[in-house]
């Protein structure tokens, strides 16, 4: 789950970064009375889960409560990169000196998070890595001893910071790894810190990622989750106990199990392309009964690009006369118009097709292998029966 700017520096600032003191806005009157309240110039920012919002437009800067109150009319209601700003963050506007990069995120290779920095900051990261890696320096952080002093300094020495900020990015580095690991995060990332001309270090962005698997724990980050900004199919799957992703095939798939939706996954690409593959990544985990399955049905139609459904259940924990008694109870509730497959092996498969048969539901086909279905999958989404 990514945290917006204005969360991820208000949870920076409780752990001692600083950050300017801004608010949020709604509405251009709000935005008016918050730059009144601040006093003196401001920075108007878009709130959007992307990067680059500043090349979009979507960050200005404004001299008094009047110029906020125009850019806030503008910025609200734009479209960048295809989210709608529906906040703006009112900012204390900064006079920059340097912009530098900070982030860390978990090195997956290695096992073990890894703190960047960079004297390439404002720019997004991604690009700097491609463009100038060497400007990008690297600690990788021991979990059972943290963040180590020297380690702060080796990264302040290697992006050349000047000696007297030492300090003080030392500080920062080590509550930025200290909110990252507290918040289970995945990505935590000041860019730019900027040295002001008051000399001062500052974090003007925050971005933070936090492990969705870890969020029960933090009751306070979950609640921070911008419904509005996601596809709603992504809301309702959560919701209904789903892991879901979208993805841009035509073949809908609905698999019980990680590793078999992934599998599911490769066979229809390898069958159907790019073009006809996966619609989506879809588990409905063990022991899904007729509701969740429903639920999962009703999430896959809703997607306009899928052709045809493929359910491929290995029956476990989860029976397979269960799976089918499922399936056709969610057909019957929401009546799918486009082809179906289903292949059902493991527990009481044979009961399961059985069952699925004698239904005699029109367009629901099954296979015996994974092989099989996957390609009939194909077939029917390229509308040859
Ligand atoms: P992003 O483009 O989505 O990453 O948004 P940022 O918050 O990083 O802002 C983009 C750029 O706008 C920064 O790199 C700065 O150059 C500029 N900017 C942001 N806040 C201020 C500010 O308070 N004062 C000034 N002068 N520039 C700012
Ligand atoms: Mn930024």
């Amino acid at each position: 789950m990514n945290l917006h700017e204005y969360q991820s520096k208000a949870r920076f600032a409780e752990f001692g970064i600083p950050t300017p003191k801004g608010k949020t806005a709604t509405t251009p009157q709000e935005a008016y009375e918050a730059a009144r309240e601040i006093g003196g110039a401001v920075v108007v920012k878009s709130q959007v889960l992307v990067g680059g919002r500043g090349k979009a437009g979507g960050i200005k800067l404004a001299k008094n409560p009047e110029e906020a109150e125009e850019h806030a009319n503008s910025i609200l209601g734009m479209t960048i990169k295809g989210l709608t700003v529906r906040k703006v963050l009112i900012d204390p506007a900064a006079n920059i000196k340097t912009e530098i990069y900070l982030g860390i995120t978990n090195d997956r290779a290695a096992g073990q998070p890894v703190m960047m920095a960079s004297s390439e900051g404002g720019i997004e990261i991604e690009q700097v890595a491609r463009e100038k890696p060497e400007a990008i320096v690297r600690e990788r952080i021991d979990p059972f001893l943290g963040l180590r002093d020297y380690q702060a300094r080796n990264l302040a020495n290697g992006i050349n910071l000047p000696r007297e900020h030492w300090r003080a990015f030392s500080k920062i580095a080590a509550s930025l790894y200290k909110c990252y690991q507290e918040s289970d995060a995945v990505l935590a990332e000041i860019n730019p810190l900027v040295i002001t001309a008051e000399n001062q270090l500052l974090a003007l962005d925050g971005k933070m990622s936090i492990d969705d698997n870890a969020l029960y724990r933090h009751p306070d980050l979950a609640e921070m989750r911008d419904v509005e900004a996601e596809p709603k199919e992504v809301t309702q799957a959560r919701a209904a106990g789903l892991s879901y992703v979208k993805l841009n095939g035509q073949i809908g798939c609905m698999v019980n199990g990680a590793g078999l939706a992934m599998t599911t996954m490769d066979m229809t690409k390898l069958y159907g392309g790019d073009e006809i593959g996966p619609a989506n990544f879809l588990d409905i985990g063990g022991g899904a009964k007729a509701d969740k399955v429903a639920a999962a049905l009703r999430i896959i139609l809703a997607d306009p690009n899928v052709k045809s459904v493929l359910f491929n259940i290995f029956g476990g924990i989860t029976r397979g006369d269960e799976v089918a008694r499922g399936i056709l109870q969610a057909l019957d509730e929401v009546k799918p118009n486009v082809p179906m497959v289903i292949r059902l092996v493991g527990t009481n498969a044979e009961e399961g097709r059985r069952i699925i048969d004698s239904a005699n539901v029109p367009n629901l086909y099954s296979a015996a292998t994974l092989t099989e279905a996957a390609k009939r999958a194909v077939e029917l989404a390229k509308g040859a029966f």
